[in-house]
């Protein structure tokens, strides 16, 4: 009876303001963790994603996690944690990871018009940094850790949370993870809340569900022309400003080999259905036939499209000269490119040399990873597609390569094939992620407290 009352008043105390009455014993938990993990400041350089990390870390050990099981594996201001579910071994596979990361992009609370660390339920979403990218996935992922093992339910493999801690800036710890505790990490598939998830139309109902199953690699370049530079009334034929402007038209004209993968051709032919017009159509021709070379012109010239069937490289920065009354001594551009999954970052930055020629140099900028795309697996489309139509029945499954990149690339890069499973869905409209006033619907939120939940024995009971 101390136990009951105890909780009970624990339950008051964490509580956020506006309390929804009517939530089960499970909604009230994934309520709890979501408004605790909101209030920790976890952007970049507070040195908060430790202090949130050992609180979701006392919250397994009360659930009955031994600590052996529990680690915070800390990273300069960061870290990440990793929390095993043993299995009973049945099925005699590697486990499978759960991931989300604990940081968030900075907010900036005078530019809100709510508290951004504070949980505020209100016209039926859920307001706060972090909210969809990604303290939901954090706490639903925890939630349904304690959950199962509150119903002892017994996986047949392992079942492995990992929470990464400067996904939005660094994306170190999961290299650390990655590279120096694999033991922890090893696994046969991850499922990351981060990536993936459900489309609604703005009447509300549910249009279509992305599965994330490749990421296209970030990698930008410095391309530099330099010269002895002079005075400006003595003009030299060679100047670097103009050299670096040849050099990017070059850039400008050249495109990039089509490419495609079961993913993208996936991608095409279900989005193609849905899309009107000549570009619907293409899309589906390309489908159809990835060499037909009038269907790739149309999505090329398409800029939602384009990057779905080639690597792209455009300029956005620029840089030169040190005087308005001077010869310029170097000029410099950045080029931004989006590398289709398979292909090196070296084998970019040797394309982009060639074309410029000898007298430029093309350096990349920091050591960005690049990944292939996961295959497709049947138990994990299987699964994830049983799953969002218990949730949303019927609703079109189509598998997503996405243009940015998260820690799924380093796992991919890694050998551990990932997909990004969110089971979110929301309208575009009411995406504001890394935004102002980012929310998301509490529905939704509840919807896939229970997403998970299926999912984890669904996968877990294999
Ligand atoms: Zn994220």
């Amino acid at each position: 009876m101390r136990t009951v009352i105890f909780s009970a008043l624990l339950a008051i105390g964490f509580a956020a303001p506006g309390h929804a009455a009517g939530l089960s014993p499970e909604q009230a938990k994934a309520r709890e963790i979501f408004a605790r993990v909101i209030a920790f400041k976890t952007e970049v350089g507070q040195g908060q994603v430790p202090v949130m990390a050992k609180y979701l870390a006392d919250e397994f050990k009360a659930a009955g996690f031994t600590a052996e099981d529990i680690h915070i594996l800390p990273l300069r201001e960061t870290a990440s944690l990793v929390v095993r579910y043993r299995g009973d071994g049945r099925s005699h596979k590697k486990p499978i990871l759960w991931m989300a990361h604990m940081d968030v992009v900075t907010a900036k609370p005078e530019d809100w018009q709510r508290d951004p660390f504070t949980l505020i339920e209100e016209n039926g979403y859920f307001y706060g940094r972090g909210t969809q990218d990604i303290k939901s996935g954090v706490a639903l992922i925890a939630t349904n850790f304690l959950r199962l093992k509150r119903e002892h339910f017994v996986p047949h493999r392992d079942l492995v949370i990992v929470f990464s801690g400067d996904e939005e800036t660094e994306m170190a710890t999961i290299e650390d993870l990655v590279k120096n505790h694999r033991d922890l990490v090893d696994a046969e598939f991850a499922m990351n809340s981060d990536g993936g998830g459900g489309t609604l139309g703005e009447d509300g109902k549910p249009k279509i569900y992305g599965l994330q199953t490749a990421e296209k690699t970030y990698a930008s370049f410095e391309v530099t022309v330099r010269n002895p530079g002079g005075h400006s009334s003595l003009p030299r034929a060679d100047n670097a400003i103009y050299e670096l402007a040849d050099a990017l038209k070059k850039i400008q004209a050249y495109r990039f080999p089509v490419m495609w993968s079961e993913t993208t051709l996936a991608y095409l032919k279900a989005s193609g259905a849905a899309t009107p017009g000549p570009v619907g159509e293409a899309m589906q021709r390309f489908a159809a036939n990835p060499h037909d070379e009038a269907a790739a012109e149309v999505l090329n010239a398409t800029p939602a499209e384009v990057g779905k069937t080639r690597t792209t490289c455009i300029p956005t920065l620029l840089r030169g000269g040190h005087a308005e009354n001077a010869l310029p001594q170097s000029a410099t551009a950045t080029i931004n490119c989006r590398i289709f999954p398979g292909v090196a970052v070296a084998d970019v930055g040797k394309t982009l040399a060639g074309l410029v020629g000898d007298k430029v140099e093309v350096k990349v900028i920091g050591s960005p990873a690049s990944s292939d795309a996961s295959p497709l697996r049947a138990d994990v489309m299987a699964a994830v597609t049983r799953e969002v139509h218990a949730m949303h029945p019927g609703v079109q499954i189509v598998p997503v390569q996405d243009s940015g990149a998260s820690d799924g690339l380093y796992l991919r890069a890694a050998g551990i094939p990932t997909y990004g499973v969110s089971g979110m869905f929301i309208k575009d409209s009411d995406s504001f992620l890394h935004g102002l006033n980012e929310r998301v619907p509490v529905r939704g939120y509840y919807d896939e407290m229970d997403y998970w939940y299926r999912l984890m024995k669904d996968l877990g009971g294999h």
